[in-house]
Order: C-alpha cells, then structure tokens, then sequence
C-alpha cells in the first residue's frame, strides 16, 4: 500500500504539471487529492488563496466521470471555468445567463462525457425540473466522481454568508450516497465546520485545516474621533496602491465617497442600493486601476480577484470577527505588505446593537431570537477584538481554533506594546469567584463575575445569596473596566473559557486551576485607558 502511494505520487506530481503546469504542491493539497482519489469524503479549509480549486479540479481529471462543483456566485464561476478552458481543460458550467439552447448543449456534452469538470449554481442544481432527470442520466452515461462544494460555509447560520439553498444539498447525498462530497470553505469556525460536516452529512471525512495566518498583512485598531478621516486622506495619499474602505451603512459610503473626491482622490461608491450597471461600473473601475479606493459595503468583494489590493480600511465595526477576516483578507492576496485598519469607537456599538435589534421574522414581525442572540454573541467578540491589547493575530487566529504564539511584528500590539503588569492574584480571585459557582453548578458571564468581585449589592446578586460567597467584595480595589480588561486577557490567553448557555458563560479549564494553585503567573497588558499604574509595571 505504501509503494502504491509513492507511485500516485509521483504520478500525481507529474499529472499536476502537465495540467496546471505547477512544480509542487502548496501545503495540504497532495493530502487532499490523495483522500479525494480515494473516494473519501473531504472537508477542505484554507484561507483565500490557498489553492483550494485545485484539490477537486486535479482529482476530476484523474478520475473517470464527471465532478459537479457546486458554486454560489455566478460570476466567479465563468471566471474558473474560462481560466480551465484556458489551460485546455475540459470544464463548463449551466446557470441562469445562459439561453435554453445553450443549456441544452452543454448538457448534451455532459452526457456525452465531453466534460470533466461541470459548475453549477445550487438553486439550479435542486430545483430545476430539467436537471432532475439530467443528473440521472449523468450518473448513467458516465458517471459522478464527486460533488464539490465550494464556499461550503454558505450552508452555515453561523458563517458569514448563509445561503438557504445550500441547505438543500443534503438531497445531492441522499439521492447519491456513494458519490464522494468534497466540501471546501475559507471559513474556519468550529462551529462552521461542524455545521458543515452534519448539513452535508460528509461520512468520517478526511479533514484538512491550513494555517489562516496571513503574515503579510499589518493589522491596527485605532479610536474613531474626528481626526480619523485626515488619517483616512493621509493613508490613502501615503500609500498610493489601490484599497477599500468599508462601511457600515449605504449612506456613509456614498457620503465617504464624494468627500474623498472632493479631496481629490479617485474613489468610487459601491453598495447593494446602486443600480447592477452602476456597481459593475465602480468595480470594474476599481479593478482595472482607473480609480484608487472604492468605498463599499459589504456587499462588495464576494468573488473579487484584486491581487495587489494594499489596504482595506474599516470605517465602522465591523459586525464579526469571521467577516473581518474576510474583508480585511481582501488586501495584500499577490503576498505583498499591506495594511488593514479598524476604526472603532464606542458610538458603532450601539448602531450594531441596534441593527441587531431589527432582525425581525418578515411575515410575522416577531424577533428572530435565536439570529440576535448569535449576532450579539459575535459582536462580543469583536469588541474583545479592538480592544484587546495582545497581539491581533492570536485573536483572529483563536477565533478559527488556531493557536498561534504572538509576537508577530505585524500588528500594532506587537509593535508597540502596552505595558504588562503581573496580575495572578487578581486572577486567583477571579478564576476562584468563577469556581464557587461552579460548585453550586451555576455559571455566570464576566459582568455578573465583577459585580459579585466588587460587591455590588445587585438585587439578582442578593436573590442568589451570592453575597455570602467568599468571594464577594474581594475585588473592590479596580475599577470595573480593570476587571474587564483582565476577564479579555484570561480568554484570550486561554486560562478560561467562555461557552454558552443562552448568553455567554465563563468555565474553568486545566490551566484556570494551574493558575489557582500557583503554578501558572498570569500576565497582562494594561489597557490605555488606565491612569493608576500604582502596580509594579513590567516593562516590555
Ligand atoms: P482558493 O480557492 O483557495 O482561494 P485558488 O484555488 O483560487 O485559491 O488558488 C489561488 C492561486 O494559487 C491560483 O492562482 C492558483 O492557480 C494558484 N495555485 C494553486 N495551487 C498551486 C500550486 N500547487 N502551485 C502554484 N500555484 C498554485
Ligand atoms: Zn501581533
């Protein structure tokens, strides 16, 4: 078995240059073909750029039949599949800008067994009455290789990106259990992940997560205030390479736009309210260079291919972390520096909350609860974000379950760091105050945790006789927010863990109790806002 591996291996090596003309593989690619040649079900995540495509293109050529990809942006699938027939491959796709008569065509060359490789929108894919009796006849004539789904977080409530019709897939292995799926995503939440695994219903599959670090990018948070749009202007004129700026709101990106442009730079809108021409218009612009900056919405950057993008700046909070990741993602993909700056301020808070707040059932007027609460939960999370003071890429990263070491040089903590204080006992006191809920089997989020620390004679505190604990009171000696700042670093440090119980909850873990007995010393960074540094400071 081994030699057999060996010997696809070289083979693989050789079929990848005759095909695509590459010398080797990037990290994780020979390892996934290998899975996929296999017939095993796989589950694909790297970030943007990392050669996902060719993990399901590579096998499709190799296998007998035909690979169905399914892909939510039509766009992006004309891209693929021009550059496949460009290198004289045998791929196509059917969606809704073609006529019938082109479809009919192209699904007589499916038939035929023309075609390796076929593109296919989900909707198009599920609910077309011609197509469900035409993948059918394709599993007879010559057969599916493997369904690949792209941009599979598309399935998941909890990506960035949920599309209902990708829940539908399930049918594709109901319907076709033997037909190996292939899921691939840039998105790698645990809970995306596992949400993809169940919703495909991917049997035991093979598992592949790349490193999401992208080292060329500088990350930085600065406080939003009036002077923030001169240090707009001043980046943009510094920087001179093409760059996005992101808002929150369709009115301040046409808003942003035409002061950009009155301070002569070349900026153009682009949002979900323009007309389909004028957005074509400003992207393509932006594209090929005829402008600088385009201001936009998320709605913009979904399938764009601007490989020297060198800053993407966030005007306002954005809503998730995963979605920063992304947006923030879109700078710097030829490898060259870039930068990629959050404004944030207090004030978007409030906006998202509100935002949040008017997620509402549409026929029925009634809350989505369940879609607040996520949400919330996730803006959290990015709050912790701009305000933490350790390094960026450890949240970011933490955020996807990867665990990577600080010190990255390329974030604005690890360039000028904070001061570090020695903070264990407090920590004790924290971590213990969480540990005497426990034992009455009750959690708490970090709010209530410093309320009961600081003796707060809360009505809800009182009711739960939590001020008996031993704990109660031992923490007035910081203020709220010192509490709060310690809470973030202890999560993200990882001396605690937050899970969920309706709302966030804190929980013990092994290096919490590492901590408590003293085995562990518990250093943080002190946040700016703090004036009494009465403490022995640590210098970094
Ligand atoms: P993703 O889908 O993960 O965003 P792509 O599949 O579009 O990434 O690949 C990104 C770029 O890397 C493409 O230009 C692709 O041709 C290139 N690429 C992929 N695999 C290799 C390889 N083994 N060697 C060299 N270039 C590769
Ligand atoms: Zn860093």
């Amino acid at each position: 078995f081994p030699l057999q591996v060996e010997n696809d291996f070289g083979l693989l090596k050789k079929s990848l240059k005759h095909y695509f003309g590459y010398d080797s593989f990037r990290p994780g690619q020979e390892e996934i073909i290998q899975a996929t040649l296999q017939n095993q079900d796989v589950l694909v995540l790297m970030p943007t750029g990392g050669g996902k495509s060719l993990c399901f293109q590579l096998p499709a050529l190799l296998k007998p039949g035909l690979t169905i990809v399914v892909s939510p942006l039509i766009a992006l699938m004309q891209d693929q599949v021009q550059l496949l027939q460009d290198n004289g491959i045998a791929a196509t796709f059917l969606n809704s800008s073609l006529s019938g008569a082109q479809a009919r065509e192209r699904t007589q060359d499916v038939v035929s067994g023309k075609i390796k490789l076929l593109y296919m929108a989900p909707e198009r894919l599920l609910s077309d009455e011609s197509l469900f009796s035409f993948l059918p006849q394709v599993k007879e004539s010559v057969g599916i290789s493997a369904f690949a789904v792209d941009e599979a977080h598309c399935v998941s409530e909890w990506g960035h990106d949920f599309r209902p019709e990708y829940r539908q897939l399930s049918h594709l292995r109901q319907q076709y259990p033997d037909v190996p799926v292939i899921a691939l995503t840039a998105t790698a939440t645990e809970r995306v992940r596992e949400d993809i695994m169940r919703q495909l219903q991917l049997k035991e599959p093979f598992v592949h997560i790349g490193s999401f670090n992208r080292p060329n990018l500088y990350y930085e948070v600065r406080p939003k205030n009036r002077n923030s749009y001169r240090e707009i202007v001043e980046q943009i004129r510094e920087s001179q390479g093409s760059g996005i700026i992101y808002c929150l709101s369709r009115k301040k990106v046409e808003e942003t736009a035409s002061k950009l442009q009155l301070d002569g730079i070349r900026a153009v809108p682009y949002h979900a309210g323009m007309s389909t021409e004028d957005r074509a218009e400003n992207q393509s612009r932006f594209i090929r260079d005829d402008v600088q900056v385009i201001v936009a919405t998320v709605a913009f950057g979904m399938g764009i291919n601007k490989p020297d993008v060198r800053f993407v700046i966030h005007h306002d909070l954005p809503r998730n972390i995963e979605g920063y990741y992304q947006e923030s993602g879109r700078a710097g993909r030829d490898s060259e520096a870039a930068i990629c700056t959050l404004y944030y301020s207090a004030g978007d808070i409030k906006t998202i909350e509100f935002l949040i707040g008017t997620k509402v059932d549409p026929t029925t007027g009634a809350p989505l609860e369940e879609e607040q609460r996520i949400a919330n939960q996730q803006l959290r999370r990015v709050i912790n974000y701009a305000e933490a003071t350790e390094c960026r890429r450890i949240i970011q990263l933490g955020y996807f379950g990867e665990s990577f070491p600080g010190n990255c040089d390329g974030c604005d903590n690890c360039r000028y760091p904070k001061p570090v204080e020695n903070w264990t006992v407090e920590a004790q006191k924290f971590l213990s105050c969480i540990g005497r809920f426990a034992q009455r089997d009750q959690s708490y989020g970090a709010g209530y945790t410093i309320d009961v620390l600081r003796g707060s004679k809360e009505k809800r505190i009182l009711l739960n006789h939590h001020d008996k604990l031993t704990t109660y009171g031992i923490g007035k000696d910081h203020s709220k927010d010192e509490w709060r700042n310690l809470a973030r670093s202890l999560l993200h440090q990882g001396f605690l863990e937050e899970t969920t119980d309706g709302y966030p909850v804190l929980k013990l873990n092994d290096l919490s109790w590492e901590v408590l007995r003293g085995q562990r010393q518990v250093m943080i960074a002190i946040a700016p806002t703090r004036r009494d540094v009465s403490k022995a400071t640590l210098q970094t």
